[in-house]
């Protein structure tokens, strides 16, 4: 059965200490939620006494990127046995705003999964299509090629919990979101490739998580879909009476 996961992504926002104010009013607004699994993904700097704060609570820790190496000469890199360490066990792979300010590829994407997993992290891997990628009606070949290439190599056990979210980049942070039936179409899909390019078994554990503008509003009728077990949430994530309302969907 798979547990529906709800992760924030905060992106470039809140300092150390709006960070740790906002963990503290998260850990209390969240205490005993069950069938659910909440996860925060804060900037680096905070990742640490964020984890601290949420230590024993439900909610779980997530970096927004990693490096694929464990230490050397790579200026400005973080790598996943140092999030390990910081307490996370999350971590967010392949954004597409990394994708598209950072040059990520899928094949650096694929370096960072494996290194993720061989850390012991849960990878949350994005995949998804432009406007125009939708627009040219090219969105299969594209989450396939996401999917082909930024997973290649990784075994079934260890595919089997990796969390892969779903984010049409059109619907990020533009207030348009997927209808609940563009979204399961493009989950079925997911799921389907998973089963081909793994197995049965991988692809019916492995969580699938919409992203792009969900918001108290619609999370219901997204989460209702059969293959959408979860979301990926930027902008709604940042307040704590939204983040409540998300994670408490049911
Ligand atoms: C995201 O950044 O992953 C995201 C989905 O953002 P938003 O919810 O603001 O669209």
């Amino acid at each position: 059965m798979r547990i529906p996961v709800i992760a924030g992504n905060w992106k470039l926002n809140k300092t150390v200490a709006e960070a740790l104010a906002f963990a503290n009013e998260l850990k209390t607004r969240l205490a005993g939620v069950t069938g659910v699994v909440p996860v925060v993904c804060p900037p680096f700097l905070a990742v640490q006494p964020v984890a601290q704060v949420l230590r024993g609570s439900a909610i779980g820790v997530g970096a927004q990127d990693c490096f694929w190496e464990t230490s050397g000469a790579f200026t400005g890199e973080v790598s996943p046995e140092m999030i390990k360490e910081s307490g996370a066990t999350y971590v967010i792979i392949g954004h597409s705003e990394r994708r598209q300010f950072f040059r990520e590829t899928n094949a650096t994407v694929n370096k960072k999964v494996k290194k993720a997993l061989a850390a012991g992290l849960t990878p949350i891997v994005c995949v998804g299509e432009t406007l125009a990628e939708r627009e040219a009606e090219v969105t299969d070949q594209v989450v396939n090629d996401h999917i082909t290439n930024g997973l290649v190599g990784v075994p079934a056990a260890d595919m089997a919990r990796t969390i892969v979210a779903y984010e049409p980049v059109w619907a990020i942070g533009t207030g348009k979101t997927a209808t609940p039936q563009q979204a399961q179409a493009v989950h079925a899909f997911i799921r389907a490739r998973l089963a081909a390019l793994w197995n049965n078994a991988v692809a019916d554990q492995v969580i699938l998580q919409y992203g792009g503008s969900v918001n108290p509003g619609n999370v219901k009728e997204l989460m209702a879909q059969p293959d959408i077990d979860g979301a990926l949430v930027g902008g709604a994530a940042l307040k704590a009476d939204s983040f409540e309302q998300l994670v408490k969907f049911k």
